[in-house]
């Protein structure tokens, strides 16, 4: 099995796809058919396996630590391969700490909301992964495709105007930079697929009757704005990357590549955390002896105390402190790993 690549070769891997500040940014200069240079689908293969490995060792730590959380976003066009890379970037990791939100058109409750409240409801817990399988993005997106969609949002007329896709940028900005001083990290992706590959997966989908769920009509309405999309994406990336929530705009005509990018995104945004397990302290640890001391003597205590046991008698012993289990939101520090 292939070792992962230093932090350093990583990050310069990610370089070409990543936009931290918007304002040159042209998608037409990113090409859906890049490759990196990596010709090999079975070496890339490898490589993710061992990156799924070390994405796995970072979120035990990221739970154990219990401190920041980690937002995914995934925006695209259908047929990109968003629920693909989910299921295998993601394929290690323990799901206990982490959660995929799909949002589709909006319900009626939800339209009765500023269009952020349901994602707020929605976003990580401290210590786990979130994942928004599309997101707010698309109030930017399908919204200003579709203008009959804001008509429909029940805003009131006067903050209808010129002004508000702008707006929105602006206010998407100032939440995530909130959202990042809360230790909500976060990374967002486009897979950036080409008009000619999703003809082909559409096709494939239309041919295949096992495939034949994954289509929907939508899908074909949307291609016929693929301009207005492709315009709308550039915007919106050139309005809203930022150091601390970056994009990455992802090629996405080989899935195996995509995979690769997006797997190695997460793992550099983790590996900037820091991430560790808490430490046991002295009082604590007294503790753990004693709890394991009097473990070892259950039932009559005709068990011989093994290497670690601690050395008091169990008569003289103090009762052991309750202390709560791990909650969310909780000081983690005293948590065992
Ligand atoms: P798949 O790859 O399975 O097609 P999908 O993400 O396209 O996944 P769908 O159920 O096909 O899921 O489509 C969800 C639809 O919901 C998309 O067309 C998207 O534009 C739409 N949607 C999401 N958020 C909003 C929103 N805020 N307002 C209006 N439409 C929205
Ligand atoms: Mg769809």
């Amino acid at each position: 099995m292939p070792s992962l690549p230093s932090r350093r070769r990583i990050a310069s891997f990610l370089k070409p796809f990543r936009v931290t500040n918007g304002s040159k940014f042209k998608l037409k200069r990113v090409d859906p058919d890049d490759t990196g240079g990596l010709k090999s689908k079975e070496a890339a293969a490898g490589i993710l396996a061992v990156g799924v490995k070390r994405l796995a060792e970072l979120q035990d730590r990221l739970y154990a630590q219990d401190r920041w959380s980690l937002l995914l976003v995934f925006q695209a066009m259908d047929a990109a391969g968003k629920d693909g890379t989910i299921k295998h970037v993601m394929s290690g990791v323990n799901p206990t700490g982490c959660q995929v939100f799909s949002f589709k058109a909006p319900s009626s409750e939800e339209l009765d909301h500023d269009y952020m409240w349901r994602s707020l409801k929605a976003l990580p817990e401290r210590g786990r992964i979130g994942i928004f399988n599309r997101s707010y993005y698309e109030e930017m997106l399908v919204v200003r495709v579709h203008p009959e969609l804001l008509h429909g949002q029940k805003l009131p007329p006067q903050l209808v105007t010129d002004d508000i896709w702008k707006e929105r940028f602006e206010d998407v900005r100032n939440i995530e930079q909130y959202l990042g001083r809360n230790g909500v990290l976060i990374r967002k992706f486009f897979l950036h697929v080409s008009k000619d590959e999703q003809k082909k997966r559409f096709l494939e989908r239309l041919h295949q009757k096992d495939k034949n769920w994954k289509f929907s009509m939508a899908d074909a309405k949307e291609r016929n704005c693929w301009d207005d999309y492709q315009n709308a994406y550039e915007d919106m990336i050139q309005h809203t990357a930022t150091e601390d929530a970056p994009w990455y705009v992802v090629p996405a005509d080989h899935k195996w590549f995509t995979r690769l990018v997006v797997a190695g995104a997460i793992i550099d945004a983790l590996e900037s955390l820091d991430l560790h397990y808490p430490t046991v302290d002295a009082h604590k640890r007294e503790e753990l002896q004693l709890v394991q001391s009097e473990l070892e003597h259950e039932g009559g205590g005709s068990k011989k105390a093994g290497a670690h046991t601690a050395k008091k008698a169990p008569a003289k012993r103090k009762p052991v402190k309750k202390t709560p289990a791990k909650t969310q939101g909780g000081d983690g520090a005293g948590d065992v790993a």
